[in-house]
């Protein structure tokens, strides 16, 4: 068996995004019509939007390396988004189920956080300033949107949770 490569590394991890990416393309749009205050479901709504992006930068990425366009099945982004339906099952109706959609999709842009983090310092050091690039501008939209969801939180969430 070849010996394994940081390259090689650096497409399993793309394809493993690309797979978690799409998973959350679908998933956005019953967060969005789940959510209760308007401000929320229009926050979900835009990042869907992005998130339609986010995909196609990949597949740049993909075409940069000259590789097809492919995902990983990804667990870690399977059992994340199974705990944000179970919080919109199980607290359907109730006062805390925004806050419970925001720390659920907050805990979706960490994992792409941690990722797009790990691809861009890699298409660095692997010479692939063009990749390294477009992995950044989706890496600043992501941590934007957890922010954004930390004021969503701070302003209304957290505080109709507490007054019940
Ligand atoms: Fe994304
Ligand atoms: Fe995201």
């Amino acid at each position: 068996m070849a010996e394994k490569t940081l390259d090689d590394l650096f497409l399993d991890t793309l394809k493993d995004i690309y797979y978690a990416e799409k998973k959350i393309l679908k998933a956005l749009p019953k967060m969005a019509k789940g959510a209760q205050s308007p401000e929320l479901k229009a926050a979900f709504e835009k990042h869907r939007d992005e998130t339609e992006v986010h995909v196609e930068r990949l597949e740049q990425v993909f075409d940069i390396l000259g590789k097809r366009a492919v995902g990983k099945v990804c667990p870690a982004i399977e059992g994340i988004i199974e705990e944000g339906a179970e919080i919109l099952d199980e607290f359907k109706g109730s006062v805390a189920l925004d806050a419970g959609l925001v720390s659920a999709a907050q805990a979706v842009e960490h994992y792409e956080i941690a990722r797009y983090g790990t691809l861009k310092r890699w298409a660095e050091a692997l010479g692939m300033a063009d990749a390294a690039k477009i992995l950044g501008k989706t890496l600043d939209e992501e941590s934007k949107t957890d922010k954004a969801l930390t004021g969503l939180a701070d302003s209304f969430a957290n505080d109709k949770a507490k007054a019940a």
